[in-house]
C-alpha cells in the first residue's frame, strides 16, 4: 500500500487550498496520506490540514528558519522526511511554491520527477498535460523507488474539511545550507480574491489597450467578487503586473466562472483556463478564437459591453 507525505503550501499562517487539491489527488492514489507542515509556528496550519478528509496524520516540524517558504531551506528537510519515514510518494502542488521546491526534493532524494500530475491511473502511472495543453501523456514512474511528483492542482476539487486527523511534531536530522537566506517579500497586495483559488475570474487582454483602461476591468470584477487575470499580451505591453498573467507561462486555474475581455484565445492563453467551468468570452472579432472554446460568447466592444453588463449584475 502506498504511503504519501504531502508538502502543506501555506502563507502567512494560512494553508493554501492547493493543499487540499493535492490531497484529493493523492486519494486516488490510495494509501495512507501525511501532511507536512514546515513552519515557525505550525499550529495554525496544521489545525487546518488536520480537518482535510482522508489525511491520517499531520506532521510539524518548526523551527525559526522555516518562517518562510524558501525552498532550499525546506527541501532537504523534506527529503529527510521522505527517507526517515519510508514514504513512497511525495507530493507538492504545481503552485509557484511547488514549482519551486519539488525538483529540489527529487535531486536531494536522488530520484526523477512526475510533473503535472492531472489524472491517476494507477500507484505509479499518471496523465499530464503536454504542449500547452493540446496532448495527454501518460507516465509511468519506476516501482521500488520514492515517486516525487507535483500535482496540477486545476484538475483536482479541494477535499472536504471534516477530518480530524492526529497532529504530531517530527524530529528531524536534516542539515540546512547557508548560501540562501529570506530578505523580503515583494507582492502586490490586493483584496480581491486569489487568482489561483478564486470561483470567478475576469480577464482582460491586449483590447483593453491600457493600464488606464484596466479600470473597467478591475471594476467589474470587484462588482461580482471576482479575482482579476490578463493575458501575457496585456502583461507585456505594461497594462498589469506579471502576477496576474494567465496561460502557460502564467497561471493555471479553474474558477467557475471565466469572462474575459479584449483576449484573442492563443492556445497558450487557453492551456490556464482548459478546467474553467464557463467561459464567457467578449471580443470584437467574431472570427476570434477563443468564440471556439466559450460556452456563451459575445461579439462586441468591451467598452460598450461592460457598461451594460455592470447595469444588468446591479439589478
Ligand atoms: P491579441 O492576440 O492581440 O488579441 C487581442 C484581442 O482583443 C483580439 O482578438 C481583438 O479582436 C480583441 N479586441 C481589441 N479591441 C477590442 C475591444 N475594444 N473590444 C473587444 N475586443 C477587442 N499568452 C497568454 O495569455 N498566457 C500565457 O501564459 C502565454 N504564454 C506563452 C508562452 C509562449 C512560449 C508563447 C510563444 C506565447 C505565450 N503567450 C501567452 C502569448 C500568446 O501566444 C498570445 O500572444 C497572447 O495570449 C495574446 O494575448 P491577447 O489575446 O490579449 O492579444
Amino acid at each position: 500500500m502506498s504511503k504519501i507525505l504531502i508538502v502543506a503550501d501555506h502563507l502567512d499562517g494560512q494553508l493554501n487550498s492547493s493543499t487540499a487539491r493535492t490531497v484529493a489527488c493523492a486519494a486516488e492514489i490510495g494509501g495512507d496520506i501525511d501532511i507536512l507542515v514546515l513552519a515557525d509556528n505550525a499550529g495554525p496550519i496544521a489545525e487546518a490540514a488536520a480537518g482535510l478528509d482522508g489525511v491520517s496524520r499531520v506532521l510539524t516540524v518548526e523551527r525559526a528558519e522555516n518562517a518562510h517558504p524558501l525552498a532550499a531551506i525546506y527541501a532537504p528537510q523534506i527529503a529527510a522526511a521522505a527517507a526517515q519515514g519510508e514514504y513512497s510518494h511525495v507530493l507538492g502542488p504545481n503552485t509557484t511554491f511547488g514549482k519551486d521546491l519539488m525538483p529540489r526534493v527529487a535531486a536531494k532524494l536522488g530520484v526523477a520527477m512526475v510533473t503535472d500530475i492531472a489524472a491517476v491511473h494507477g500507484p505509479h502511472e499518471f496523465e499530464r498535460p503536454i504542449y500547452a495543453g493540446n496532448a495527454v501523456n501518460t507516465v509511468k514512474a519506476p516501482d521500488g523507488q520514492t515517486l516525487v511528483a507535483s500535482v496540477r492542482c486545476a484538475s483536482y476539487g479541494a477535499v472536504g474539511a471534516g477530518g480530524s486527523a492526529a497532529v504530531e511534531a517530527l524530529s528531524l536530522d536534516a542539515e540546512l545550507p547557508g548560501h540562501t537566506r529570506f530578505v523580503e517579500l515583494q507582492a502586490s497586495s490586493s483584496d480581491r480574491p486569489d487568482l489561483q483559488t478564486a470561483g470567478k475570474v475576469v480577464s482582460g487582454g491586449r483590447g483593453v489597450g491600457s493600464e488606464e483602461n484596466f479600470k473597467v476591468i478591475y471594476d467589474f470584477a470587484d462588482k461580482i467578487g471576482a479575482a482579476v487575470g490578463a493575458s501575457r499580451a496585456a502583461v507585456d505591453a505594461g497594462y498589469v503586473p506579471n502576477d496576474m498573467q494567465v496561460g502557460q507561462t502564467g497561471k493555471i486555474i479553474s474558477p467557475e466562472l471565466y469572462m474575459c475581455f479584449g483576449i484573442s484565445g492563443a492556445i497558450q492563453h487557453l492551456a490556464g483556463i482548459k478546467d474553467a467551468g464557463t467561459i464567457v468570452a467578449i471580443n470584437k472579432d467574431e472570427e476570434a478564437p477563443i468564440f471556439e472554446v466559450a460556452d456563451f460568447g459575445l461579439v462586441g466592444d468591451l467598452f460598450k459591453v461592460l457598461p451594460d453588463l455592470e447595469q444588468a449584475v446591479g439589478k
